[in-house]
């Protein structure tokens, strides 16, 4: 059977919400920006990195290239013959001017008047994208094909998971996967909505050569622990997400639903980085992470046993792609895809009493993703831990340390549970301190 040739815009009816939160006379957005994405925005660009040299595909409805920031960084502009309503396009391509405001956006329209996507114009813009010398390809629209249900066919599932590679096994006959992985084979990133279901993943993100990008709900999961330190969950499989097979989520902001929005953002963020040929490592890295996570909380119940959670935490740190050293600095991949591992390995080093060693991590971690409450509260954490078997001018100077990281990562939260936890713990070490020592 032939699988028919529709594709969706996926979140179009929210797209007029969201343009009404844009300023177009200062370019800026009303939506919170808070958590790890943003976060990791904020430090590539605390790095110069704008996006620039990078060529960014955006394939949607129509464009209101008259935008200042959308008319100033456009390169290519291929309208529809006939154009469609332009909220849709515009809120994606705006999105991702946000992120990588010096990246060249190259915008191709694909709709019909009526805003539905011509799934062989979206397979011809592919191309063209490619021949127009894109790095990355941004899709807030897919091809849903309801009736695949082997989870190894067609990609895109469980060990087809964005691997850099297109699935071989992936059926012939889907035209739209077969223009994403032609575009990926030239060295291109393609990044594709995964959809607002829960129980599918569209065409082209199913293929495991495109990235399927999606939202969950909330701000992540983190798990406060009573000490002031957390644990962060996301890129596991949570119940909130839209969908369960994606390949990479984002918190979704309030008022701005919908896996149309996550994928502009998160492939505009991928022009930030020094090196794209590392992300297939990283997401690797970060699932792996996560399942160490989720095995973790098992451990208490004796349903899992120790080792093997210390196992898949390392497992994780080998696949992770590059290593870090004290003086690296900020790293925004490591920021967004690192965090994870970074802090919840952190933590169970601390928790399995190797003290030393988590601190060594984490202390590179809080320089790599300088703006990440739970790497700096875990080392806040391991802190507080170890001062208490250290001759006393080292014990106060290590609870002072712990106090200025408490104090730095209740900046960087939003979350109230979270803010309480850093409170409390802060009122503990404050009053173990010496009268009249202040934090360093
Ligand atoms: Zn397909
Ligand atoms: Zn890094």
């Amino acid at each position: 059977m032939t699988p028919p040739r529709v594709c969706t815009l996926e979140s179009a009816d929210s797209a007029e919400a969201l343009l009404e939160r844009y300023d177009p006379g200062h370019g800026t957005w009303g939506y919170p920006k808070k958590e790890r994405f943003w976060d990791a925005v904020s430090v590539a660009h605390s790095l110069e990195r704008w996006g620039q040299g990078v060529r960014l595909a955006v394939i949607d409805g129509s464009f209101d290239v008259a935008v200042p920031s959308l008319a100033r960084q456009m390169r290519v502009h291929r309208p529809a013959p006939t154009p469609a309503a332009v909220a849709h396009g515009t809120a994606v391509a705006l999105l991702a001017s946000e992120v990588a405001p010096q990246a060249e956006l190259l915008l191709y329209e694909v709709c019909d008047p009526s805003g539905t996507p011509v799934y062989d114009e979206v397979c011809r813009a592919i191309e063209a994208a490619v021949d127009d010398g894109a790095h990355i390809i941004s899709l807030s629209l897919g091809s849903h094909v309801p009736y695949r249900t082997d989870a190894d066919l067609h990609g895109g599932v469980a060990s087809a998971f964005f691997s850099g590679e297109p699935n071989p096994r992936a059926v012939e006959d889907c035209p739209l996967c077969r223009a994403a992985e032609a575009a990926h084979e030239k060295g291109v990133t393609v990044v594709a909505a995964a959809g607002n279901s829960r129980d599918f993943v569209l065409c082209p993100a199913r293929s495991s050569a495109v990235m399927g990008c999606g939202f969950q709900t909330g701000t992540h999961q983190v798990r406060p622990t009573d000490d002031g330190g957390s644990t962060t969950e996301a890129g596991a499989d949570l119940p909130t997400r839209q969908s369960r097979r994606v390949d990479f989520t984002l918190e979704q902001a309030d008022g701005l639903l919908g896996t149309s929005f996550a994928t502009p953002l998160i492939g505009a963020f991928l022009a930030l980085l020094n090196d794209r040929s590392e992300l297939p490592a990283f997401l690797a890295s970060l699932n792996q992470a996560s399942a160490a996570s989720f095995a973790e909380v098992l451990i208490p119940s004796g349903m899992m046993e120790l080792a093997t959670v210390r196992t898949l935490y390392e497992q994780a740190a080998g696949l992770h792609p590059h290593r870090h050293a004290t003086g690296d600095g900020p790293c925004p991949a490591c920021s967004l895809f690192g965090e994870v591992l970074y802090a919840n390995y952190g933590r169970f080093l601390l928790n399995t009493h190797q003290t030393a060693a988590a601190e060594s991590l984490l202390r590179i971690a809080v320089e790599v993703a300088p703006r990440s409450p739970n790497v700096i509260a875990n080392l806040a954490a391991t802190l507080w831990h170890g001062s208490a078997d250290a001759p006393p001018p080292e014990r106060t100077a290590r609870l002072q340390q712990a106090v200025a990281l408490y104090r730095r990562a209740l900046e960087y939260t939003s979350a109230p549970e979270r803010q309480a936890t850093y409170r409390t713990a802060l009122a503990h070490i404050e009053a173990l301190l010496p009268p009249g020592t202040t934090p360093q």
